[in-house]
């Protein structure tokens, strides 16, 4: 049995829902980051689980405990908020031990709890300031040490580094996931933010219009997504529309517009059918002439440099390609596979491997 289990949990706001038939097993220990654009319906499944919602139908079972009719002071969980609001009064000391004095903790046992808490968010020389006396990232880790005091069996994170600027972002992201990792938390955490989730998550759980379209690991989501809304909403892709042609035991052949896609891997389909190509950029190579590969002419375009954006590791390059569409390939800088010296208004070809193409039926 899963540590956490969502059954068919629906949440109806006035005949809307906000979250629709999620069903989702999480682990001990994990990460695990539902992750979606505004009104897909993340915080609402966060709010259910916490308590401050209740599912329309279904069921919400925590290590063994059916969580219905308790409410959230009631459950051995912790949601830590966007705006996790630290008491401004308050030294970082009493801020952590604020919720263990309000349980009637005896005082040396709150005493070594907060030590503990400041040790592991590496804060003690902090103890006794004020939250306007520390920068954001130390406010938030404070936020998440008062969070993880009462060691809750579950932590909920709702857009837990929303506040932060972009570099502090990233660096508080490692930290917390050290920190989360250290107390054996685990955890469910949401966000709209696809690097945030790739970063810190286990696994990740793609949610659209209340429903949760793809649960995977980082590397399985990217790689292998499951619908053309999942391709599109984590990294870049190029999506091309087009119709399967060729049916053979060991290939398929996509035909879109002006190119045709060698496919040597799993797909079942019949003829006829129409299939998205997804083509992450960093998997296409560029050439000054039509590669000479073993697929013939397959897996190529044409195209002319329109725009390219340096990004110190890798550039990006727009080709545009004869059928007025574009194509975004990137290129390593440290790595480059390509010896030209491209310019914008080049003509370029561009290539790509069998396997570097997920066919998507959905
Ligand atoms: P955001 O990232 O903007 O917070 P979200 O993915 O977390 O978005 P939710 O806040 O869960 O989305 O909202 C999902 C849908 O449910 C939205 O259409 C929202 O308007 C609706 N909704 C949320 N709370 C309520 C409520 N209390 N009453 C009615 N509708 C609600």
């Amino acid at each position: 049995m899963a540590f956490l289990q969502i059954e068919q949990v629906v949440k109806d706001f006035d005949g809307v829902k906000a979250v629709n038939d999620v069903s989702l097993d999480i682990e001990k220990g994990e990460i695990f980051a539902l992750l979606g654009s505004s009104g897909c319906g993340k915080t609402t499944l966060l709010r259910m689980l916490a308590g401050f919602e209740t599912p329309t139908t279904g069921r919400i079972v925590l290590n063994g405990q059916d969580l219905a009719g308790l409410a959230p002071y009631e459950r051995p969980l912790n949601m830590m908020f966007q705006s996790y609001a630290l008491f401004p009064h308050l030294t970082v000391w009493d801020n952590i031990a604020f919720g263990l004095k309000r349980d009637g903790l005896p005082k040396d046992q709150i005493a070594a709890q907060v030590e503990d808490m400041l040790k592991l968010v590496q804060l003690g020389k902090y103890a006794k300031r004020k939250p306007h006396q520390l920068s954001g990232g130390q406010q938030q880790r404070v936020a998440l040490a008062r969070s993880l005091a009462k060691k809750p069996q579950l932590l909920l994170l709702d857009e837990p580094l929303g506040a932060l600027d972009k570099k502090l972002r990233e660096e508080t992201q490692i930290e917390l996931v050290n920190i989360i990792h250290n107390v054996g938390a685990t955890c469910v955490m949401v966000t709209h933010d696809q690097e945030e989730a790739m970063t810190m998550a286990t696994r990740i759980g793609v949610m659209s219009e209340g429903r949760l379209l793809q649960v995977g690991a980082p590397e399985e989501v990217y790689e292998t997504p499951a619908t053309r809304f999942v391709a599109d909403f984590i990294g870049n892709v190029n999506l091309m529309d087009g119709t399967l042609t060729v049916d053979e035991p060991d290939h398929v052949v996509i035909t879109c517009e002006g190119c045709t896609h060698y496919v040597g891997h799993g797909i079942t389909g019949t003829v006829g059918m129409p299939v998205t190509v997804a083509l992450r950029p960093e998997k296409i190579r560029l050439d000054a002439t039509p590669p000479a590969g073993p697929h013939g002419p397959h897996n190529q375009l044409q195209g002319t440099v329109k725009d390219m954006s340096y990004f110190g590791s890798f550039t990006v390059y727009h080709l545009l390609l004869a059928n007025g569409k574009q194509l975004k390939v990137s290129e390593s800088n440290t790595e480059r596979h390509c010896d030209l010296p491209i310019a914008r208004g080049d003509s370029v070809w561009a290539h790509w491997s069998p396997t570097a193409q997920v066919v998507l039926t959905a």
